[in-house]
């Protein structure tokens, strides 16, 4: 006889088949699908064991196995910031169990805002050094937009200072035998993320599309609101999507064994560990029928590739303006502002206006005002040949549960949803610079204008423009949304309410 347990008031109830819409619940009356399964006594003693252990009550709880963040116990002085995050910023639900909820979504907002230091990113670099050294793959590195503008912080430089040409020239130091832009892969992204909602537009089925490149959000919704799953995008994120596309595509052209190669993503993002070890991004595994092999094998943050650089003796300063490799090595000015909130949405509608008038956008939405800043939830709604298209773009997951509500009650119209966990998007994540005691608001602020200056200064500010994106889909995909483009750079999630009541 299994256990089941009410989502909605706790009461527990012993049958040998799962409860469906015909149980109703003796205490509460909602219906039988609302019970999730009580894990056995057996599996909660390995869950327990698997926690760090931890005196200070007030602190958050982290798994050993946690692939994002670990805990450096004793550093902790059980201020209670971390937990106090983890529910009050982060939306992370408490009121089961105090002690014993470690539900985590990985992104490591208990790192940025923990004064001790006693919460770090799962330090990923130090195996990725021996592999460096041994020589023995083809080590292809990708960075995420975000790194670019606080890696140079590390190094004593000015909050926000845009460093891409030196951050590539240390990773070439580092040994790396391929350094590509992941804003390449946020292009291929908002190819197939527009091709997507205007394909949701035609049919009239499930909207609003979601946006789904944020792994804490895309948990979160597993966890929370599985009933959101059917609208949230297919599309991988900007990293999943490169790293498919290195170890086929990039790998034909190189003419390269894509065995061989060892894909590292340097991402401003904690979460982004948990991201690439998810049985939902093996799409390489399935497309080349090679059991053994990774879309992305290694991700580090950017206060680990700081530390590669400094325990390689590298002078920050003197480095040279690197530039990346090609041919996925460039991406235009709507991939370099994926790091920013908002930015996915400006991304894509830069796409859906060419898509839909055959024209590039106008200067209203290339700097697209009403979707930046640091507010919680900002909306637009946006005409383009007479259809209107209303938008919202969230930051922070305590804003979801109203936003769910309100589409409960059909109050609420949009039709595109950007969501992202982090105040500011990835330039706030996890795996960033932390400056203990600075204003958070004035750093985010600052690394948000460095990626707005650099898409300004780019000759192509949308993804179809992108002469790298035309090329992949003239030789390879054929076309967003194919079949192809189906196989390597979509997937789709299931739910894991479970989690909460483990
Ligand atoms: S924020 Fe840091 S120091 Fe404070 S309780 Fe959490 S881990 Fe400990
Ligand atoms: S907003 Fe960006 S950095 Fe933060 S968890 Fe999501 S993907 Fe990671």
């Amino acid at each position: 006889m299994k256990k089941y347990k009410c989502k909605i008031c706790g009461h527990v109830i012993e049958s040998d088949q799962k409860l469906d819409k015909s149980f109703s619940c003796p205490m509460c009356e909602v219906s039988g699908d609302l019970f999730v399964e009580v894990p056995e006594k057996k599996e909660l003693k390995e869950k327990e064991n698997d926690i760090i252990q931890d005196k200070n009550d007030r602190a958050v709880r982290i798994s050993k196995s946690n692939p994002a963040i670990t805990k450096v116990v004793e550093n902790c002085i059980n201020c209670g910031i971390c937990k106090k995050t983890c529910r009050e910023v982060v939306g992370i639900r408490y009121e089961d169990d105090e002690v014993k909820t470690p539900v985590c979504i990985h992104c490591g907002q208990c790192v940025t805002h923990c004064p001790k230091d006693a919460i770090r990113p799962k330090q990923t670099y130090r195996y990725l050094k021996e592999l460096l050294e041994k020589k023995e793959k083809i080590m292809v590195v990708s960075t995420a937009p975000a790194v670019r503008v606080a890696l140079a912080e590390e190094f004593g430089y000015e909050v926000g200072t845009f460093a891409e040409g030196k951050m590539i020239s240390a990773l070439r130091k580092l040994g790396f035998d391929y350094v590509l832009d992941i804003t390449f892969g946020a292009d291929l992204t908002i190819m197939e993320e527009a091709q997507e909602f205007l394909n949701r537009i035609q049919s009239g089925n499930h909207l609003p599309q979601f946006t789904s490149c944020c792994p804490s959000w895309v948990k979160y919704a597993e966890i929370y609101y599985p009933e959101l799953l059917p609208y949230l995008s297919s599309c991988k994120s900007p990293i999943g999507m490169q790293g498919s596309i290195i170890k086929t595509y990039f790998a034909e052209k190189k003419k390269i064994n894509p065995c061989h190669i060892v894909n590292v993503v340097v991402a401003p993002c904690t979460a982004k560990k948990y991201e690439i070890q998810r049985k939902e991004m093996e799409n390489v595994s399935r497309y080349l029928e090679i059991e053994e092999i990774r879309d992305n094998d290694y991700v580090i943050t950017t206060t680990e590739l700081a530390k590669m650089i400094k325990e390689a003796s590298i002078s920050f300063d003197d480095l040279e303006e690197g530039s990346y490799d090609s041919i996925l090595g460039k991406g235009s000015g709507a991939g370099v502002i994926f790091g920013n909130t908002g930015g996915v949405m400006q991304a894509a509608l830069r796409n859906v206006y060419y898509h839909l008038t055959g024209k590039n956008p106008p200067e209203r939405l290339l700097h697209f005002e009403a979707v930046r800043g640091l507010e919680g939830v900002k909306e637009a709604t946006v005409t383009i040949q007479n259809m209107k298209i209303k938008v919202a773009v969230v930051q922070g997951l305590t804003n979801i549960p109203a936003i769910v509500e309100k589409l409960k009650q059909n109050e609420l119209d949009y039709r595109f949803i950007e969501v992202m966990n982090c105040k500011g998007g990835c330039i706030g994540g996890g795996g960033q610079t932390i400056h203990i005691g600075m204003n958070k608001d004035e750093i985010r602020l600052k690394r948000i204008q460095g990626l707005y200056q650099e898409d300004d200064k780019l000759t192509y500010r949308s993804s179809y423009e992108n002469p790298d994106i035309k090329r992949i889909y003239r030789e390879f995909l054929k076309k967003p949304c194919s079949k192809k483009s189906e196989t390597l750079l979509h997937t789709k999630y299931a739910s894991k309410t479970h989690i909460y009541f483990k």
